[in-house]
């Protein structure tokens, strides 16, 4: 068994019990890995042996990013509709027709290249977990080829057959929904994690929403939901309903979404002993990339809401794979504070994705972790649009050095 000691390490975020504040900020310290998990956490002073050292000269060291909602099985791009908008036409969804047709003409090769192309852009980025969704085929074997080449990367695929209602299916929604809820949903189950709907006005109504997600639930897949991004609706509370892990985007929330949200606290491994079962997850990078308003992130924390960040990368509302940049957007307009964003971006979209072994830094978890060009976590704010992220590891193994 070949261990590594992390040495030299300015600030430690850990995320656990035993340092100081929600991010268990230890200073001065070392992190030892062995098999790939982290075997110890402690003063830089009382580091024990091993086989080989990094030293981190001082900066700081966090766990790595938890991207817990991207959409990454796609082909073309959309550079043009962005273009638009930004010269003063609204968002409202549509374009992901435009993206459907595109991946459907792409070969496995092509969509794989994409795929991972996207996934080690975010990796040197300090994302080590990244949740995949599939939404951009929308007929079964397109679905299912989606999901398989995602799983070939990530642990974390989800079905999102029920992105849109492909043009094919406008006049009859009910039958696409048997689609989805039939061949295509037993297709894509064997690649998938998690079912996910997008539950909003021109997508899916909360009856077709609570049907696609409860035949998910069947087979045994988990409940994620994008939910209240455009306008308010039911989709909050349908996935408090359904006992979902997260429901994603949260930008239009009344009092009782919010109520709702906070009823699901349960005791769990965080610095804070407890959180939400369903968590909030907040895209900013949406926001920034439709020139739309920002959730109000404020409220939920307060509310006692777990709140993860993440990119929502796709080509059309938010091509950023950037979570340092969905940091920044959350403390610049969100008002989240730095280890608030930060805390989001790791714990959070652990949570997210209810998983203990990533997003915090102590004996057991896995030793995914990022070296910052940086003595502080701070900075990740503090330094918008600046490549801080000096190391990577995942499983322990040094993945990139730029
Ligand atoms: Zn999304």
């Amino acid at each position: 068994m070949s261990s590594l000691l992390v040495d030299n390490i300015g600030e430690l975020v850990t995320n656990s019990e035993g340092g100081a504040g929600p991010l268990g900020v230890r200073r001065n310290a070392a992190l030892l890995v062995e098999d790939g998990l982290v075997a110890w956490v402690g003063p830089a002073r009382d580091a024990p042996a091993a086989d080989r050292r990094i030293d981190a000269e001082g900066a700081a060291v966090l766990p790595g990013f938890v991207d817990s909602h991207a959409h990454l099985v796609f082909a073309g791009d959309r550079a043009a509709e962005f273009a638009a908008r930004m010269a003063g036409e609204p968002y409202t969804g549509g374009g992901i027709r435009t993206t459907v047709g595109a991946t459907r003409a792409a070969t496995d090769d092509e969509l794989r290249a994409t795929v991972r192309r996207l996934r080690d852009e975010a990796l040197r980025q300090g994302t080590t977990t990244i949740e995949i969704k599939s939404g951009y085929g929308l007929t079964v074997a397109d679905e299912a080829r989606s999901l398989r080449i995602a799983a070939e990367v990530s642990e974390e695929t989800t079905f999102l057959g029920a992105h849109v209602v492909p043009a094919e299916y406008a006049d009859r929604p009910d039958d696409y929904v048997g689609l989805v809820c039939g061949p295509m949903l037993a297709a894509a189950a064997p690649y998938a994690r998690w079912i996910d709907v997008f539950c909003e006005r021109g997508a899916f109504d909360v009856d077709h929403a609570r049907a696609i997600l409860a035949c998910g639930q069947a087979v045994g897949l988990g409940v994620r939901v994008h939910a209240n991004q455009l306008g308010p609706g039911p989709g909050v509370q349908l996935g408090v309903e359904l006992g979902a892990a997260s429901v994603d985007h949260c930008t239009h929330l009344t009092d009782a979404d919010v109520d709702a949200l906070a009823s699901t606290r349960i005791d769990c491994m965080c610095a804070e002993g407890q959180h939400t079962a369903t968590v909030a997850t907040l895209l900013p990078g949406a926001e920034f990339s439709t020139r739309s308003p920002y959730p109000d992130a404020r409220r939920l924390l307060d509310a006692g809401v777990t709140v993860a960040l993440a990119t929502d990368c796709n080509p059309g509302s938010s091509y950023t794979s950037s979570m340092p940049f969905c940091i920044a957007l959350a403390v610049r307009e969100m008002r989240m504070t730095p280890a608030e964003a930060v805390w989001a971006a790791t714990a959070g979209g652990a949570a997210a994705l209810r998983r203990t072994d990533v997003g915090r830094l102590a004996r057991g978890a896995r030793a995914d972790l990022m070296i910052l060009d940086a003595p502080s976590y701070l900075h990740l704010a503090y330094r918008p649009g600046v490549p801080l992220i000096r190391q990577v590891l995942c499983n322990g193994v040094p993945q990139c050095r730029p």
